[in-house]
């Protein structure tokens, strides 16, 4: 072989007694064939085989069977992000004529997705109260196809009865995805409560470093597998190993950082709780929180991740009460190591829950810093939550 040959094909060397901790980074568009024939026969090496980079590298089936033993499922897709993971369930399930019920309190871009994508396209959808639990039986009628939910719900925190939701959506043909982001599978594992799609965006706890986006659906079933895959075939949807890598990388501290982060939390919430009047803290590890009983029963922890309603008298300083927080970052996201502070609102876009959620809600997202630095930023904000 010439010198304009050899640059290009790498040499072959020994993998022999080579073995590291650390999971390679495998990068492929294509996949080479040892033969004319095995290229041909490519299809039939099936879902989980390899045959274009788009649709798995060693890398990435290496993160999908980690969350797959994880989530106690058969297996996992990974997208582009949360919110892609999300898009494909509905996309995957839902036709023209068929409705998708989902709780008040999804994640916003989740009623965005059904009211300007999938409405205009024919596909309806319903939203319902977050503790309706087993009166979901009522909304289910024949065009009901799949029924969303996600516990904690999105910034006021209640817990849903997934197993009575399970149970009265199975009884009528339809299946149910859950959004467990919050909890991730260290705290709650939702097939194994009879969820058929459960869902998490590793953006949040599993990646943990604030620097990448992507989203995971794990099932309990190969049939549905193989539909998922069939949808991000057809929208060409697939993940970059290198972020496989660095998301394998945030898997190995999850479960200590998910310890550390809940036990800070669950402090800060209780000695809130203690200055504040009742019912201003949100957060399911309190007996006070709605849905608490249920994840007492379902739930083995808390993230770190809740929220206080703001009093109307601090609406005006919240700014400057946000900005002068040395240690806490202010900003979206959350799960990563970095502390955030979120003013979020949902006034006007809820059907259910209390009139206080027409206020502006703080969320806290608890990161890896020293909880007493963290505790110098959040004791003035909650003073200023405490007068009057
Ligand atoms: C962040 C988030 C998502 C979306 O994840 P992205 O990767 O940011 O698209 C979905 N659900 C919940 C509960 C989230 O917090």
């Amino acid at each position: 072989m010439r010198d304009q040959t050899l640059c290009v094909r790498h040499p072959d060397v020994s993998h022999e007694g080579f073995a590291s901790l650390g999971t390679p980074t495998y990068r492929a568009s294509t996949i080479v064939f040892p033969d004319a024939q095995s290229y041909a026969d490519r299809k039939h090496r099936g879902p989980d085989g390899y045959s274009y980079g788009l649709h798995g590298t060693p890398t990435s089936r290496t993160l999908e069977a980690a969350l797959t033993g994880l989530e106690g499922g058969v297996r996992t897709v990974l997208l582009p992000s949360g919110q892609a993971a999300i898009a494909v369930i509905f996309l995957t399930v839902l036709q023209p004529g068929d409705t998708v019920l989902i709780p008040d309190t999804a994640y916003p871009p989740v009623r965005g997705f059904c009211e300007n994508f999938l409405a205009p396209r024919g596909v309806d959808f319903r939203i319902y109260d977050p503790l309706i639990g087993d009166g979901i039986a009522e909304l289910i009628d024949d065009t009901v196809k799949l029924v969303w939910t996600e516990s904690p719900g999105s910034t006021t925190m209640e817990i849903q009865d997934i197993p009575a939701i399970v149970k009265a959506a199975h009884a009528r043909g339809a299946l149910v995805g859950c959004d467990n982001t919050w909890a991730t599978p260290v705290y709650f594992k939702p097939l194994k409560h009879g969820v058929d799609f459960s869902m998490e965006a590793l953006t949040k706890y599993v990646n943990g470093h604030s620097d990448l986006l992507m989203g995971s659906v794990s099932v309990a079933d190969l049939p549905l597998h193989r539909r998922l895959k069939d949808t991000m075939r057809m929208m060409g949807f697939g993940v970059s190993p290198d972020d496989c890598s660095l998301v394998l990388r945030g898997l190995e501290t999850m479960a200590i950082r998910l310890r550390h982060a809940s036990a800070i939390a669950l402090d800060f919430a209780q000695r809130m709780e203690a200055r504040l009047p009742a019912g201003r803290v949100l957060h399911p590890g309190l007996p006070t929180a709605e849905g608490h009983d249920l994840w007492c029963r379902d739930f083995t922890g808390s993230s770190g991740v809740f929220s206080v309603i703001v009093p109307p008298h601090a609406e005006a300083a919240l700014s400057d009460l946000l900005t002068a927080a040395k240690v806490f970052s202010i900003g979206a996201s959350w799960g990563g190591t970095h502390s955030l502070l979120a003013p979020m609102s949902v006034a006007g876009s809820r059907q259910f829950g209390r009139p206080e959620y027409e206020q502006t809600i703080l969320r806290i997202s608890i990161g890896l810093e020293d909880p007493e630095d963290l505790w110098g930023d959040l004791e003035p904000i909650i003073a200023a939550f405490a007068e009057k």
